[in-house]
């Protein structure tokens, strides 16, 4: 299997891999369950064809057994993702376990049916690391390079789910690392053939901020007009108080509780599953009776919104005359969107909210990071050959 690009956004609730390209992007929940080997041997009952590897990856790594992604979170009950500190990814064996699961899904993808050995060859690979890991160090380069490092060179891991039992054996050439948040400025820059794009000129004459809505933290970067690179440290602001999840589990706790929800994870796939439509029903498994939640759950949504919006725009000083540009994404900015809208109209106006507030299409702003390094790895491998 050649992989010519492969870029990774290792977050702390989801794992994305763009591999050569594919608008398809590979998508795993960042857990991990190890299992003795007693209880590895017998997890799977059955053989799982290749094609639902996914929902039942098992990796054996350094001779430890994991679940991975879907599997594991069934197996923890859901919600060992909330509450948990934020792992340093930069330190983490979980980044290489996420990198061998993506890695063992584009395989399951790519191979025959029962191969017992596959050779993976990686030309480049890029990640990045979230700006409250960064800020750790005194030059961001140091861990940037070390993170970089990591994902050099050759690997072996095994994938142990029965039935698709086999060796892979990795190989990169060169690899990456730039800084989250940041990054998503060339996904507003450039299109994927690297022309400039049209939604560029809107951050033509303000100074923007970037806002990663995450599962766990905000994150923010101040950009000088026309998207440039910013200048000091004090251009990155991470906010850790008010995370989603903790919105969520809220909600699980308390005005869902009555609904047998299993986890707060279950609920977040709820609200994933309804936000587009905008209506929240649940559904009594036993009685098949239908219950409309669309008004607790959007007032949370709602409430979540109005807390981090005033802190979002405390973070940066403004000098008199520069009017910030705000630019939202992340997996959280979907969701929130429409009452980001509504803040800003409520507490502004919606002329400003037009004119100084930036949300992409939801699929696009879900990856705006990893697109942003897909287009720095076309730059780095496809300009000047
Ligand atoms: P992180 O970078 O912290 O891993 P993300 O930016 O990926 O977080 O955001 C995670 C959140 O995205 C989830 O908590 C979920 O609420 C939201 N989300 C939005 N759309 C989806 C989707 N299709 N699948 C999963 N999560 C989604
Ligand atoms: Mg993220």
């Amino acid at each position: 299997v050649h992989i010519k690009r492969m870029n990774m956004d290792l977050g702390n609730s989801m794992t994305f891999a763009m591999i050569n390209g594919n608008a398809n992007i590979i998508e795993i929940p960042t857990a991990v369950v190890e299992l003795s080997e007693t209880k590895a041997k017998g997890y799977f009952t059955d053989d799982i064809p290749k094609s639902k590897l996914k929902n039942s990856l098992m990796l054996k790594v350094d001779g430890k057994y994991l679940l991975v992604g879907e599997a594991a979170e069934k197996f923890l009950g859901n919600d060992s993702h909330i509450g948990v500190e934020l792992h340093e990814k930069s330190t983490s064996k979980l980044s290489e376990i996420m990198f061998f699961a993506a890695l063992a899904l584009h395989d399951a993808e790519q191979s025959m049916e029962h191969e017992e050995k596959t050779d993976i060859q990686i030309d480049y690979f890029s990640t990045m690391l979230p700006i409250f890991e960064l800020l750790e160090a005194d030059k961001f380069s140091d861990k940037t390079n070390a993170m970089a490092d990591r994902f050099k060179g050759d690997f072996t891991f095994e994938v142990a789910t029965n039935g698709c039992r086999k060796t892979i054996e990795v190989k990169t050439e060169v690899s990456k690392c730039y800084t989250e948040g940041l990054v998503a400025k060339f996904a507003l820059k450039y299109n994927f053939d690297l022309t400039e794009s049209e939604t560029a000129e809107k951050f033509d004459r303000n100074l923007t901020i970037n806002n990663d809505l995450g599962g766990g933290t905000i994150d923010q970067v101040r950009l000088p007009k026309r998207l440039e690179n910013p200048k000091s440290r004090n251009d990155f602001k991470t906010i850790t108080e008010a995370p989603f999840l903790g919105t969520i589990k809220d909600l699980y706790e308390q005005k869902l509780r009555k609904y047998n929800f299993k986890s707060a994870r279950d609920v977040e796939h709820f609200i994933v599953k309804n936000y587009e439509s905008g209506k929240y029903i649940v559904v009594d498994g036993k009685t098949g009776l239908e219950t409309d939640v669309t008004a607790v759950v959007e007032n949370a949504l709602r409430e979540y919104t109005n807390t981090i919006m005033p802190i979002i725009f405390s973070s940066f000083s403004s000098e008199q005359g520069e009017v910030y540009k705000y630019n939202y994404f992340g997996g959280v900015a979907p969701i929130i969107r429409k009452f980001i809208e509504e803040y800003v109209t409520a507490n502004y106006s919606e002329e400003v909210f037009k004119k100084y507030h930036h949300i992409e299409p939801d699929r696009t702003a879900r990856f705006l990071n990893l697109y942003g390094l897909e287009i720095i790895s076309r730059q780095n491998t496809l300009v000047n050959k």
